[in-house]
């Protein structure tokens, strides 16, 4: 039967998460994962986890007042002219309102 339990499962997720995998481990941890399956898939899956947390934590890019207002300014004006536009349209295709029946 497969083994599903490595007794250095923690000390491995540890090292990972805490950013010291594998350059700041224990060389025998290390060693032991090459020849481990569960530990090395604890090493990719911990990784990845790692990885996007890191992406997820970076500081948000937040735009000044100023260019919120002129982007928001600048959209009312765009859907007020589409609106204007749908409506004239409306009247040229059907000018008495009567449509085609
Ligand atoms: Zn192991």
């Amino acid at each position: 039967m497969t083994p599903v339990e490595c007794e250095f499962e923690s000390e491995v997720l540890a090292a990972v998460l805490e950013s010291r995998w594998p350059a700041r481990t224990d060389a025998a941890l290390v060693t032991h994962v090459a020849g481990c399956a569960i530990c090395g898939d604890i090493v990719t899956i911990a990784g990845a986890i790692a990885g996007s947390r890191d992406q997820v934590s970076s500081p948000a890019v937040i735009p000044d007042s100023g260019r919120v207002w002129w982007v928001a300014q600048r959209r009312a004006r765009l859907e007020a002219a589409e609106i204007a536009a749908r409506s004239i349209c409306a009247q040229v295709r059907d000018p008495n309102g009567m449509g085609k029946g």
